[in-house]
C-alpha cells in the first residue's frame, strides 16, 4: 500500500509541475543573452571605429538578426582595433627613424652605416653641410631641419600628389616588396596558406574572365561603329545616286 501511494504521489507531483516555468526561464535567458550580445558588439565596435553611424549599423545587425547578425558582424568588422593601428603606426615610424641611415649607396649599392658622409666604396657624397649652421644634412634635404634655412628649391609637382597617384605608389611598393620577398625566397613571413592561395586563384581567374569579356565588348563596339560608318557611307552614295538620277 505504501509503495502504491508513493508511486501515485510521484505521478501527481510530476503532473503538477508547471512546464511553463521552463519556457519562461528559457525566454528570459535568451533575452539576457541577446542583451549581452548587443552590449558586447557596441563595446567591440567602439574599439575598432569611431564612426557612430557604422557602429549603429553593427548594433542593428545583432538587434534584428541575433546570432547570424553576430556572425556577419565578426566577418565585416575592421580586423584591427584603433589601438593596434596606433601601435603599428608608431612602430613603423620608429623603425623608419632607426633605419634612416641604413640605405644603400645610390651609385654603387654599397651598404651605408650611420654617420657616413661619403660612401666607403666609391666616395659618393651622401650628406652635405648646411651653409647656415654647419650641421651635416641629407643630400636631398630641402630645408635644414636644425636651422630652417632653405637649401634646395621645392618642385611644385612634389607638393600635391593626387590621391590616385599616392594609391598607385602604395600599390607599386607593396607589389615590389612581395615580388622581392617571393623571388628571393626570404623567409620574412610564411607565404599564405591554402585559403589565401585559393582566394588568389579565384581573384586572378575572375580578372582574366573580366578582361576577356571587356575585350570582346570593345571589339563588338568597334565592329558596330564600323558597320554604322559603312551604312552611312552606303546611304550617302545612294543619295548621291538618287540626286544624279533626278538631275538626269
Ligand atoms: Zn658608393
Ligand atoms: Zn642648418
Amino acid at each position: 500500500m505504501n509503495l502504491e501511494n508513493f508511486v501515485l504521489g510521484f505521478f501527481d507531483f510530476v503532473g503538477g509541475i508547471d512546464f511553463n516555468i521552463f519556457g519562461t526561464l528559457l525566454f528570459v535567458l535568451l533575452i539576457v543573452f541577446w542583451l549581452v550580445l548587443i552590449g558586447w558588439v557596441w563595446i567591440d565596435s567602439g574599439e575598432r571605429t569611431s564612426n557612430i553611424s557604422i557602429r549603429i549599423i553593427y548594433l542593428l545587425l545583432v538587434v534584428f538578426l541575433n546570432i547570424p547578425g553576430l556572425i556577419i558582424y565578426l566577418i565585416i568588422r575592421p580586423s584591427e582595433t584603433i589601438e593596434q593601428i596606433y601601435w603599428a603606426d608608431l612602430e613603423r615610424r620608429y623603425l623608419k627613424y632607426e633605419t634612416s641611415e641604413l640605405g644603400d649607396c645610390s651609385k654603387c649599392g654599397n651598404q651605408l652605416l650611420p654617420g657616413y658622409v661619403y660612401c666607403s666604396n666609391c666616395g659618393n657624397e651622401i650628406k652635405k653641410k648646411c651653409p647656415s649652421c654647419g650641421v651635416m644634412i641629407g643630400k636631398s634635404t630641402k630645408f635644414c631641419a636644425y636651422c630652417g634655412t632653405q637649401v634646395a628649391s621645392r618642385s611644385t609637382q612634389e607638393e600635391y600628389p593626387t590621391i590616385e597617384v599616392m594609391e598607385q605608389q602604395i600599390l607599386a611598393t607593396r607589389e615590389e616588396a612581395t615580388e622581392t620577398v617571393e623571388s628571393k625566397r626570404l623567409k620574412y613571413k610564411q607565404s599564405g596558406g591554402f585559403v589565401v592561395k585559393l582566394g588568389g586563384m579565384i581573384i586572378s581567374s575572375w580578372k582574366r574572365l573580366f578582361d576577356i569579356v571587356s575585350e570582346k565588348l570593345e571589339k563588338n563596339q568597334e565592329e558596330k561603329v564600323e558597320q554604322k560608318q559603312q551604312e552611312v557611307v552606303e546611304s550617302n552614295t545612294k543619295k548621291k545616286k538618287k540626286k544624279k538620277r533626278k538631275k538626269k
